[in-house]
């Protein structure tokens, strides 16, 4: 099967990435982003252009189309100052999508049909050709949690989960809704942290006057608890947390 065919990807290469080429192995994680910008051509031309020093290996646009502006074996700097679990500044190990979204500035909007049934496909390819963990699927958020807030709470996880494409809860929405805004105690606050650092988010992250448990604790949100992002933790998200280490 030729996978360009299947895939529908179109080629349009950006200068924005590191040699040498790195080997299949390195290849751990995939990242997904939004583009965060209102007119998807200029952010198309953004990738590519060598002043922006940005770039991603996929752009999933409007339509669905894929482009492919970075070779898979080549490391794109889409992911910048980022940590899961041991890892540090991941673009060395992971590939990043990109999806057209004006994002939280420009005008936030849903993802489109198109657009995410191209990124399964997109995804079940890469998991298959470089052996990737779905629950190293994950978001710019989840590892950079105190700069970036993409893909965002209008990301379906759910969907991808239900594909088998990420990490996630078995619990039952409505009821852990229930729990919603009831206070956790100060051990629970605790247990949360540790629940978050064992799934893969990072602690040791220091930033002057800024606290970062909150855009931790946010971050968590905009993924596992989509419809309210308060910063604070609650039963609802302490149950969500301790679920997430067992499954
Ligand atoms: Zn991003």
């Amino acid at each position: 099967m030729s996978s360009k065919i299947a895939l529908n990807l179109t080629t349009e290469y950006s200068i924005n990435f590191n040699f040498p080429k790195r080997s299949k192995k390195k290849i751990i994680f995939i990242i997904i982003h939004y583009t965060g910008m209102k007119n998807e051509l200029e952010a198309i031309r953004k990738l590519c252009d060598y002043r922006s020093k940005v770039s991603s290996h996929y752009l999933i646009k409007n339509s669905g189309e894929i482009l492919n502006l970075v070779p898979d074996l080549y490391e794109a700097w889409h992911a910048g100052e980022s940590s899961w679990k041991k890892f540090k500044l991941l673009n060395k190990f992971s590939i990043g999508i990109e999806i057209s979204n004006p994002g939280h500035e420009h005008g936030y909007k849903k993802f489109n049909s198109n657009q995410i049934s191209s990124l399964i496909k997109l995804l079940k390819y890469l998991q298959k050709k470089y052996d990737i963990k779905s629950k190293n699927i994950l978001g710019h958020s989840d590892i950079a949690p105190y700069r970036k807030k993409d893909p965002g709470e209008k990301f379906p996880w759910r969907k991808l989960a239900d594909k088998n494409l990420c990490e996630w809860h078995n619990l039952s929405i409505d009821q852990i809704k229930k729990k919603r805004n009831l206070n956790v105690s100060f051990f629970e606050k605790k247990l949360f942290f540790r629940n978050l650092h064992k799934i893969g988010f990072s602690k040791n992250v220091k930033i002057k006057n800024k606290s970062y448990s909150t855009y931790l604790v946010k971050a968590f949100q905009r993924k596992y608890r989509q419809n309210l992002i308060n910063g604070k933790i609650d039963q609802e998200c302490f149950l969500l947390s301790k679920n997430l280490v067992k499954t």
